[in-house]
């Protein structure tokens, strides 16, 4: 976590590097008379055993630490508060911030006693601050951190002055005032490269590649990153080292430079020979395969070697997310190598690591599941189901992505922000006073909320586009699945639902509907005469007579072959054979040509049947199945009758 971390790397360091030495010395002097020399001797050793087992075994040392508490009034003021400050730091690692807040908070009060400034002060607040901060009041934060950073300056300690900086940094960067984090952790920066402290250098250098990486600046975060790298590659800080050479191809694969993320990974690789990180190597090895399956001319192949490769070392990240990270790029990878039934199955182990609550809030890994899903299913020919997965992710994406939305407009503006800050510096370094801070934070500000306004509005129109694509996607799978591909009439399936619905409103409303039953005469001849493309023409042609004619909401259907059906609610009897003589007469009437031949006339024959009339209270109708059979019937009459006839 970047906060422990942050608590760890930093104020840590320096109380047990610099001070203890000088503030066991000085308490011998201060209270020569009370303090057994024994008992002191005990306490340093504590100590010293505490700061050891700190980062190892946080529990252990806290345990240990406490085993000092016994004699604790019999030692210095500067000793006991050596000790609330131990413990207040080790409550904040172990995350307990409200009992680390509190300790600290002893701590300041007993520190009041003190006859003048003491370094011991400005650590205390940090660790308050540190607390608090964690607990979520960044305000009440600052004030600690500024309060420490003051006691730091009086004693013109500069580590502690850039400890202060940095804890500054982080508070503006949490806040989104991304310029002022920028200055801050840049003049601490300048401060650790007085000091030559290469720690400090390696951990201010690491923070701002994270921040301009934030910043979508991958030039200036790789810069940072490969500097810190080499600060702690001089100390010999070696996993602290790799860490910045991840973090630098972590930022290349992001930015899609899968061929420099790559190199990057091997050259971990190389040197974590003979260390035994596994850690590291798994996310080498993901990082690889991803990179792998992802660079512009993909291979699979090597991609799912370093995936086996990642997960022998899986075991050993048993974390809960690194597991569900892994099956999801699994699949991804078996995916790519067309391994469809493998990839679904590593997805279902997946979706089984996802609690009903995640499901519901939207999880990204899980919507991300969903359209690989439907992307697979879709690859198997599974339409019904890629149909259905496709819209549950389509759905949760919109979801997603209107949550999203703020945060998407933050980030431009941010980047702007950075760019803001580098113009700013170069012109606070010119005008040097407080009067062109203030004109200059008011000007951007005005800058800031027009391009505020702005992005809002391209965010808002950026949604529109993506939903009416994924809309529009969905409505063509919807309309393909209604639809015959020859004619672009309703097919006989969509047929079957319309009908059996409108037959139910006309015997609801008592309204009349008609049926006709569509067969063009010795089809097969013209086929057979003139070839199947002929013959396509000619169902073509019928289609698109018949959608000149029919009304609105009038149900034209390809039924099968070279039968149609037409329904026509709110039609008698009399009027159904009406608009079938007319068709019948402007088919006959049709001239065809094929190869500039003509050929003879196609005609139609037509069987008409009407629900039956409702008068009064009679609700004896028929069904949309009895409607089909008896205009069926009456075809087959009418085919028998000798063609080109409509019976009813
Ligand atoms: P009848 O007057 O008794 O209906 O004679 P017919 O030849 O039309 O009857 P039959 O049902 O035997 O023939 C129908 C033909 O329609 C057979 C089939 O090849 C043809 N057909 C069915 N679907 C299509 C199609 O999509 N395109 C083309 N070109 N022909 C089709
Ligand atoms: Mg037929
Ligand atoms: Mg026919």
């Amino acid at each position: 976590m970047l906060l422990s971390s942050r608590q760890k790397l930093a104020v840590f360091r320096y109380c047990l590097a610099i001070c203890l030495p000088l503030l066991i010395c000085c308490q011998a002097n201060a209270y020569p008379n009370v303090t057994k020399p024994n008992l002191v001797q005990i306490f340093t050793k504590t100590i010293a055993d505490v700061k050891k087992l700190k980062d190892s075994d946080t529990g252990k040392a806290l345990q240990l630490l406490n085993s000092a508490k016994e004699n604790l009034d019999k030692l210095s003021l500067v000793n006991q508060l050596t000790f609330y400050k131990y413990q207040a730091d080790i409550y904040a690692d172990l995350s307990r911030f409200q009992l680390a807040k509190d300790v600290a908070t002893f701590g300041l009060d007993l520190a009041k006693k003190l006859k003048k400034p003491n370094v011991l002060i400005s650590e205390l607040s940090y660790i308050r601050g540190f607390a608090i901060e964690s607990l979520g009041n960044f305000k009440l934060a600052s004030e600690d951190y500024l309060n420490g950073l003051d006691v730091a300056q009086s004693l013109n300690d500069q580590q502690f002055i850039a400890q202060g900086l940095i804890n500054m940094g982080a508070i503006y960067y949490q806040t989104n005032r991304y310029k002022l984090s920028l200055m801050v952790l840049n003049d601490a920066l300048k401060i650790a490269n007085n000091l030559k402290d290469e720690d400090l250098q390696g951990y201010i250098n690491t923070e701002l590649g994270s921040l301009y990486s934030y910043l979508g600046e991958l030039d200036q975060s790789l810069k940072f990153y490969r500097t810190a790298y080499q600060h702690y590659s001089n100390i010999g800080k070696d996993s602290y080292a790799l860490n910045s050479l991840a973090n630098m191809a972590a930022n290349y694969q992001s930015n899609r430079h899968y061929g420099q993320a790559i190199d990057v990974y091997k050259e971990i690789i190389d040197k974590l020979k003979g260390k035994d990180d596994n850690a590291m190597y798994y996310n080498v090895y993901m990082g690889l395969s991803w990179s792998f399956l992802r660079q512009k001319k993909s291979d699979p192949e090597t991609a799912y070697q370093y995936l086996l490769i990642a997960e022998q070392y899986l075991g050993d990240v048993e974390r809960h997310s690194a597991k569900l990270s892994f099956l999801i790029d699994k699949s991804y990878v078996l995916e790519g190598l067309q391994r469809f039934d493998d990839a679904l199955d590593s997805l279902a182990q997946a979706e089984n690591l996802f609690t009903i609550k995640q499901k519901q809030e939207n999880n990204f890994n899980y919507i991300s599941i969903l359209g690989l899903k439907a992307k697979i299913s879709r690859s198997l020919g599974h339409y019904e189901t890629a149909y259905k997965t496709l819209s549950e992710y389509v759905e949760r994406y919109i979801t997603y992505l209107k949550a999203e939305q703020i945060s998407a407009v933050q980030e431009v503006r941010l980047r702007y922000e950075s760019e803001q800050s580098e113009l700013q510096k170069k012109s606070l370094k010119k005008e040097g006073s407080d009067q062109a801070l203030e004109l200059l934070q008011a000007e951007t500000k005005n800058r800031n909320q027009q391009l505020y306004f702005m992005v809002i509005a391209l965010a808002v129109l950026i949604f529109a586009w993506l939903l009416y694509k994924l809309v529009k996607g969905q409505r063509r799978l919807l309309i393909t699945s209604r639809t015959d591909v020859l004619t672009g009439l309703v097919n006989r399936r969509r047929l079957l639902q319309v009908g059996k619905s409108l037959c139910v409103n006309a015997q609801k409303q008592q309204t009349e509907l008609s049926l006709l039953m569509i067969d063009l005469d010795f089809f097969k001849k013209v086929n057979d005469d003139f070839g199947h493309k002929q013959g396509d023409i000619v169902l073509q042609t019928l289609a698109q007579l018949g959608n000149e004619m029919f009304r609105k909401n009038d149900v034209f259907a390809r039924f099968g072959g070279e039968e149609f059906v037409v329904l026509l609610p709110n039609t008698s009897k009399e009027q159904a054979i009406n608009v079938a003589d007319r068709l019948c007469k402007k088919m006959a009437a049709q001239t065809w040509q094929h190869n500039s031949k003509s050929i003879p006339s196609i005609t139609l024959s037509i069987g008409v049947a009407t629900n039956k009339k409702f008068t009064g209270t009679s609700t004896d109708s028929l069904d949309f199945e009895q409607l089909i059979k008896q205009a069926d019937d009456l075809l087959y009459q009418a085919k028998a009758l000798g063609r080109n006839k409509v019976c009813a």
